[in-house]
């Protein structure tokens, strides 16, 4: 095993002495709700029960969106001027700031990421909710007054209504910020379901929003499994839109709930995403930022950088390197400062992981490093594992792995480069890595993907929107585009003086 393995400490200050007992938060009111189950969480890198929560059911959702509605209907968030949603949502900020320590510690201990990596989630959550409050006040439309002197025309833009939002468990806190800041600054109430293992920062952010003046009724949380709860918000005919993240699959299944009432639906999904180098590029830049992208949140991250295409005459040099330096990120604890890849989310994911790597090697991908679990007493934690010679046929570059794994594929020309890394039925994100400006210019135009990076990697923040091309989803979240997504236009022409009679007297 790497000496770069920080072994997991059971007896750390920071980790609770007891679970810490949730409820759901409903209309303003924390609620066990119908169930008298719980669900338990544990730290998948400690093995000891963090959370719990209620075992929320389809009643649950349907006394949230009852509260969503009612609270919609009455305007006190929906019709009130952005300058006074913004007053809410700076004051969200800002207490999201004030317990910073909090919430990320515990989505550490929920997600089993590293707690430097929570504190940098936090915050930019934080500026996230900033960023939105700003675009609470510019909702707007557009004016025709080029229809003759009789007629004025209006494009007016009003929140589209409830909105159900079902969320992963790689990004809690993140994720939640990337979408319910701009729902609340288009006037939009919504009904929250974060995954059922990491529902923690959540119902936090519940807290917070009350504390920070949010009407009840407004934000409301039901926590559970998404075969019942999730399911329920997919389809509820009193839901008008659903912004779903996570797997296609389950992407598929909310499209087909809902068609019951036409809701708009907002998805984003899975990505097997290219960091495409060239060798005219910085290879020390193109190094690191391979390493991080296909590591950064242990590979679970739908923009993970999971497929490398590098040009032929570097392949070796590049690969060789890329191994030496995979071999000295920290990994184990992540209560412990230096970590830099923490735990693997589930028990279950853990193996569907292990089990892409055993199929990689059957199916003759060349293992250069990594390719099997980290030999530990506690915890679910996998080597950072590279496979070359890697060819479109097999499944590891097909599938999404979702766990910190990186396939690598050589190419000879810039054609081939690009019909490789378009050769996958997602599109959420690609790289390039060139000093050549027409060739970087070139292939981001080229590459079939809504978000892209040019000598870098997952970088950027609130201001440009995210989403998919193919099957990675629909629609784009984030930035002003990402608040438009939750707007309904309305188009007025306006009369002026007598209209033109249509039956001659
Ligand atoms: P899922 O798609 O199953 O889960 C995402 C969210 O959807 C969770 O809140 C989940 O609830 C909910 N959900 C599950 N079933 C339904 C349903 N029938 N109707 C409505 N909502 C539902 O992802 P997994 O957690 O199982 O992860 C599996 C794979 O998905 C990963 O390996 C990865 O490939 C991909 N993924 C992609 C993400 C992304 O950011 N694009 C994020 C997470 C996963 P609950 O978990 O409580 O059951």
């Amino acid at each position: 095993m790497s000496n770069t393995f920080h072994h997991v400490d059971v007896n750390h200050p920071l980790l609770p002495e007891k679970a810490r007992e949730f409820q759901m938060f409903i209309n303003g009111k924390w609620t066990k709700g119908h169930s008298s189950e719980n669900f338990v969480r544990k730290s998948p890198a400690h093995d000891i029960v963090v959370s719990t929560y209620p075992a929320g059911t389809a009643e649950d959702v349907d006394d949230a969106v009852k509260a969503a509605r009612e609270a919609f209907d009455s305007g006190k968030w929906s019709r009130i001027s952005g300058g006074a949603r913004a007053t809410v949502m700076l004051k969200t900020a800002q207490l999201i700031r004030e317990n910073l320590a909090e919430l990320a510690l515990l989505e550490t201990l929920e997600t089993g990421k590293p707690l430097t990596q929570s504190r940098g989630e936090i915050q930019g959550a934080a500026d996230i909710w900033e960023y939105a409050a700003g675009l609470a006040r510019s909702v707007n439309g557009d004016s025709f007054n080029n229809l003759g002197d009789n007629m004025l025309g209006l494009v007016t833009r009003e929140p589209i209504g409830v909105v159900g939002v079902i969320t992963p468990w790689n990004f809690p806190f993140f994720i939640g910020a990337e979408r319910y800041p701009y729902i609340l600054a288009a006037g939009c109430t919504l009904v929250a379901k974060a995954a059922e293992i990491t529902s923690g920062t959540t119902l936090l952010l519940a807290g917070i929003l009350k504390e920070a003046g949010l009407p009840d009724g407004v934000f409301n949380v039901v926590t559970g499994s998404g075969s019942v709860v999730g399911q329920r918000i997919t389809e509820h005919s009193d839901i008008d839109m659903v912004s779903f993240t996570g797997s296609t699959a389950v992407g598929q299944m909310a499209l087909q709930a809902s068609a019951k009432n036409i809701k708009r639906l907002g998805l984003e999904l899975g990505g097997k995403n290219p960091q495409v180098v060239f060798a005219d590029a910085d290879m020390d830049a193109a190094l690191d930022g391979t390493l991080f992208g296909f590591l950064f949140n242990t590979g679970q991250c739908c923009v993970s950088g999971s497929r490398l295409l590098v040009e032929r005459s570097i392949h070796a040099e590049f690969c060789r390197k890329l191994v030496e330096r995979a071999k000295k990120v920290q990994s184990g604890d992540p209560l412990n400062e230096s970590t830099q890849i923490g735990a693997i989310i589930t028990e279950k994911h853990y193996q569907t992981v292990l089990g892409y790597i055993e199929q990689g090697k059957k199916e003759g991908a060349q293992l250069l490093t990594g390719g099997s679990a980290v030999k530990t007493d506690k915890g679910l934690f996998i080597e950072p594992t590279i496979f070359d010679d890697v060819t479109p046929v097999m499944t590891v570059f097909r599938e999404e792995i979702f766990g910190p794994v990186l396939c690598v594929t050589p190419f000879d020309s810039y054609e081939e480069a690009i019909r490789i890394a378009n050769d996958t039925c997602y599109g959420l994100a690609a790289s390039v890595w060139t000093s050549n400006l027409d060739k970087a210019v070139q292939g981001f135009r080229d590459l079939k993907a809504g978000r892209l990076w040019v000598n870098t990697t997952i970088a950027g923040g609130p201001e440009l929107p995210s989403g998919g091309f193919k099957q990675s989803g629909i629609g784009r979240e984030s930035g002003s585009y990402g608040l438009d997504e939750y707007t309904e236009i309305k188009s007025v022409h306006i009369q002026l003086g007598k209209r033109a009679k249509w039956l001659a007297e």
